[in-house]
């Protein structure tokens, strides 16, 4: 299969959040919630601010599964929809948040980098927040990518119409 090392995939995004917000992401109150799939295979998710717990205030995470059409096409009669779907989310993956941290910390910079910033990209330097270049996405966006294995059949639900 064609690998492109300049694309993230989903085990990339894992093993590069840096630990601090590993921990954070791991005590945001009320987690991280499924909203839905858009056709052009975004996938959305709101995360309440851990900043302000209880006033109704919530980030919105998108995950763009950017293999999703070729995985659509695969003509191999053995894959069912949840295998097209695994194969999708285990694919590169474009992703973006709202919250302030993203660009603050320079992760909307590194993910820029990466090619995989979906939505505007960020060409300004972290000069002073993340000159490192440490991590890769806010708190927000590693509890929704700790998600996403646990919605397939949601997404199934999604891709059925576009197999
Ligand atoms: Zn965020």
């Amino acid at each position: 299969m064609y690998f492109d090392i300049y694309e993230f995939t989903y085990k990339n995004f894992r093993s590069a959040v840096n630990n601090k917000v590993r921990s954070r992401s791991k005590t945001l109150p009320s987690g991280t919630t499924f909203v839905d799939m858009n056709k052009s295979g975004t996938i959305n998710f709101k995360t309440e601010s851990q900043t302000f717990p209880g006033t109704g205030l919530f980030w919105d995470q998108s995950i763009k599964l950017l293999d999703l059409p070729l995985v659509l096409v695969l003509k191999d009669p053995n894959l069912t929809p949840l295998d097209r779907v695994k194969l999708a989310i285990t694919g590169d993956l474009a992703v973006t948040c709202n919250c302030p941290s993203l660009r603050y910390h320079g992760y909307a910079y590194i993910l820029s980098q990466l090619d995989s910033k979906l939505g505007r990209k960020e060409k300004r330097f972290p000069v002073v927040r993340n000159p490192e270049l440490s991590g890769v996405v806010c708190k927000h966006l590693d509890s929704a990518l700790v998600t996403l294995p646990f919605h397939v059949n949601d997404l199934v639900a999604y891709i059925k119409d576009m197999i």
